[in-house]
């Protein structure tokens, strides 16, 4: 336990709290409403939802229309943990739900489900007035810092605010903090250390959908940032010795590589980098053709041309493409035609880091789902449960991101409502004795008992 903090100055009282309004929060607050439940929400920023507009910055990816195996085999090896949170709220729901909202919704050909403007604003803003007429009340600028005890006794919930320090005890309370990346949106990981000295297990964050550092010569650098690498595909071991291949899509930065199609294998890539100092992926530059082809082209005599026009002219390897290979392989392999054609089916490309945390699209580890129940509420902390991104489990981008968070908030919001329900009826000694910590509480509240946070 941590030591005691002084108390508070104000005390307010609510029925649920939830901290955090990105869209895992603001869908437990939805499900608590629709529940008939006060709801107060609660977050760091000035506004609400950063994070989600963010995301609509590029074209807001909300879902994917693949079959349930397909899309639940994206979260690896939470599959498991992940697919009863879509079962209650799945793609499909989601869907219905945007358009209840009065957005309709497109299908991509690569599958992704976006709405129809592309955007998150109109969503959200559509959203929020829902939320307010059902009546959620929102609390800006209240950054969150985790628990303390109030004068009589009871465990409330400390928020830093602009005009100092307050105080809250909550029947209920949905954590919905996000992540770690992208902390000046709000979502900074501050809750890990308060979660774990409650003693909630909490997974180490990672990186994820994240690029990777390589070790550019500075000619290639300055040349190629920023250019495409169109129609590749990236093979890689991963550290249980499976072999991945990805065709798709990804970009030379000034540091390394980033784009869909490194996000794609990026867990694969970051374990292998938790083992060793560098990691090696093949490139395949030209994806569209046989091993043997590729060598029966590289082989044929090019009389007076130069290996570039060559190159470009038989395979189409021009441009970006050229320059990797020179960039990666010995001078002397670059005339060793059955090694180039090799090379052009397998480039190594030694990897040396992730990116970052903080510019990374999202984050692996979190609270994990052995510490909570099936509805998210934490084992060690009867009342309190956990939605969104700061959950133990991860997923490329394709939409699987938000499908996750609104599934998850959708469970812990009617969690945190089943729980008050059971609640008010133990209170009408209809059923059995409170768990020890809320009973502990109730024994010192006067009113409303705090969220038992002991
Ligand atoms: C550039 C970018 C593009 C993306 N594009 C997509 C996409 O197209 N599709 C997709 O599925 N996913 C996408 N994502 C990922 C997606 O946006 C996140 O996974 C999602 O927003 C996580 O939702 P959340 O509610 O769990 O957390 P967040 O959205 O991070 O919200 C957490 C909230 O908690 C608040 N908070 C944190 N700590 C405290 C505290 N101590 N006190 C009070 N408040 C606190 C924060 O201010 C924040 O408002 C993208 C992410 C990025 C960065």
């Amino acid at each position: 336990m941590p030591p005691a903090e002084t108390p508070a100055p104000t005390l307010a009282t609510a029925q649920a709290v939830v901290i955090g309004a990105g869209p895992a929060g603001l869908m437990a607050a939805e499900a608590l409403a629709a529940r008939g439940v006060q709801v107060d929400v609660y977050d760091a920023m000035p506004s609400v939802g950063r994070k989600f507009l963010m995301a609509g910055k590029g074209g807001m990816n909300l879902t994917h229309a693949e079959p349930e195996p397909a899309f639940l085999g994206r979260y690896g090896t939470r599959a498991d943990r992940i697919a009863p949170l879509l079962a209650e709220f799945g793609p499909q729901a989601l869907r219905d739900w945007v358009h209840a909202l009065g957005i309709d919704t497109f299908v991509g050909s690569s599958g992704r489900v976006f709405p129809t403007d592309m955007k998150a604003a109109p969503l959200l803003r559509a959203w929020l007035h829902r939320l307010r007429e059902s009546g959620v009340r929102f609390h800006m600028r209240h950054r969150w810092l985790g628990w303390t005890e109030a004068s009589d006794g009871e465990t409330v919930l400390r928020f830093a605010t602009p005009q100092g320090e307050t105080a809250v005890a909550a029947q209920a309370v949905v954590l919905a903090l996000g992540g770690a990346s992208w902390a000046r949106l709000g979502s900074d990981a501050a809750w890990v250390p308060l979660l774990a000295a409650r003693g909630v297990d909490v997974a180490p964050l990672k990186p994820t959908n994240c690029g990777f550092d390589a070790d550019w010569s500075e000619v290639f650098r300055t040349r190629f940032a920023g250019e495409p690498l169109k129609s590749v595909a990236i093979a890689v071991t991963t550290a249980d010795g499976q072999e991945l291949y990805r065709q798709g899509e990804f970009v030379v930065s000034a540091t390394g590589i980033e784009g869909s199609l490194v996000y794609a294998l990026s867990a694969p890539i970051r374990d292998l980098l938790e083992h060793t100092d560098a990691a090696t992926i093949r490139l395949d530059l030209a994806p569209g053709l046989s091993a043997e082809r590729v060598a029966a082209e590289v082989c044929r005599p090019r009389g007076a041309r130069s290996l570039s026009s060559h190159l470009q002219s038989r395979l189409g390897i021009t441009g970006v493409k050229a320059a990797l290979l020179r960039e990666c392989l010995p001078k002397e392999t670059m005339h060793d035609t059955e090694a180039l054609a090799a090379a052009i089916k397998a480039l190594p490309l030694r990897l040396l880091r992730a990116r970052p945390i903080d510019e990374v699209i999202s984050t692996a580890g979190g609270v994990t789902f052995e510490s909570m129940s099936k509805d998210l509420m934490l084992g060690a902390l009867p009342g309190v449960f956990c939605a969104g991104e700061m959950l133990d489990w991860e997923a490329p981008t394709g939409g699987y991101l938000l499908t996750a968070c609104f599934a998850s908030g959708r469970v812990a919001g009617a969690g945190a409502a089943d729980f008050l329900a059971g609640w008010a009826a133990r209170k009408s000694g209809a059923q059995a004795p409170l768990p020890l910590t809320m009973a502990s509480a109730t024994a010192s509240a006067t009113s409303m008992p705090s969220i038992a946070a002991e």
